[in-house]
């Protein structure tokens, strides 16, 4: 994959979104950007790279291997200046560029002279970051050189595409379960004190809907359901798709009265749903919540608190919400 969109500048809004749409920012390390990190720095001969995601007041290494650091302020930020506009940005000695002469980096540790960066371009134009090099004495940079940075900025593109790819479950686009597994296990294990709730969310009587509709109206049933989770969720909040027709979903920030709260709002929202290719019969939903307490032991129990509520929600008639 190697894209050349158009740069859109000038949008800081959709700068960001297009960032947080690749779920990167504070991630832990992953080999496959360690990798190109350590690539770079043989291939370039360069004592330090990075790979620098711009955020809204911060830079942050995805990856960034000969100094210790793992963010710094956006204001002192050399990559701030390469996601700017379409060029490489070359530095050949930072003392002498009146940009960079004061910057504490470059006055102080690391001491920085020479810096060599090329843009992160999303496929849809905006620059997320940077990919660069920096040492500590002054450099020249050939086209080559230039062009070996811009080839390893598109792999790291590349990669970030895959990995948000690979995550979501391509009918619904929510979350796959691994995905889901993965941040569910981070998040527990932050020990993070916010109030949050776990929901375990099925379809009711789906297998009807697909022996009366046929499969492929199952699949568009299932599709819409998504998009009323998504639409009625928060940016923070998680869903993933746990199994055939159920969802599994993480609330950030609820006590366990806004959780139920706002389980009833799924409910009703799927009730109200209103799809062409079923005729009249509506999709319900039933859904189990478990709020997280100080005697949820493990995920595992976590989720059997979720699984025993959704099982009691669907023997007592189903299209409710039971909570642990
Ligand atoms: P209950 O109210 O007890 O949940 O009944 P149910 O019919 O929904 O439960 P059951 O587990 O018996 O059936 C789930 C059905 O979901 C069976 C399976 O064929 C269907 N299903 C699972 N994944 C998909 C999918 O990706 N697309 C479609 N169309 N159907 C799916
Ligand atoms: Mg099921
Ligand atoms: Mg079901």
């Amino acid at each position: 994959m190697t894209f050349t969109a158009k740069l859109k500048a000038n949008d800081e809004q959709g700068r960001l979104a297009a960032l947080k749409r690749y779920q990167i920012l504070d991630t832990a390390p992953e080999v496959e950007f360690e990798d190109i990190i350590s690539l770079v720095k043989t291939v370039l001969g360069a004592p330090i790279a990075a790979i620098s995601l711009i955020d809204s007041d911060r830079q942050w290494f995805k990856a960034i291997s000969g100094v210790d650091v793992t963010q710094t302020p956006r204001s002192i930020a050399f990559c701030d200046h390469t996601i700017r506009d379409g060029m490489p940005l070359k530095v050949t000695d930072a003392t002498r560029d009146p940009r960079f002469a004061d910057n504490p980096m470059v006055t102080g540790a690391p001491g920085v002279r020479y810096y060599l960066g090329v843009p992160l371009r999303s496929p849809d134009g905006y620059n997320i970051g940077s990919l660069c090099i920096l040492g500590d004495t002054p450099r020249d940079f050939s086209d080559d050189e230039v062009k070996v940075l811009q080839s390893f900025a598109s792999l790291i593109v590349s990669q970030m595409e895959l990995r948000l790819v690979s995550r979501h479950d391509t009918l619904t686009g929510t979350l796959t379960r691994s995905a889901f597994d993965a941040r569910l296990k981070s998040e527990f294990e932050s020990r993070d004190k916010t109030p949050k709730a776990l929901l375990l969310l099925d379809i009711d009587h789906f297998k009807s809907i697909n022996d009366t509709f046929g499969h492929a109206t199952g699949d568009t049933a299932l599709r819409a359901v998504g998009e009323v989770l998504k639409k009625n969720l928060r940016e923070t909040d998680l869903i993933g798709r746990y199994g055939g027709e159920e969802f599994l979903i993480l609330l950030r920030n609820v006590t366990p009265d806004v959780a139920l709260a706002q389980s009833e709002r799924l409910r009703r929202s799927v009730s109200q749903l209103k799809l062409a290719e079923l005729g009249g019969r509506r999709l319900t939903i039933s859904i189990g919540l478990a709020s997280y307490t100080p005697s949820v032991t493990s995920i595992e129990d976590w989720l059997r608190r979720a699984d025993k509520s959704l099982y009691d929600a669907k023997h007592a008639g189903r299209n409710q919400v039971v909570a642990a």
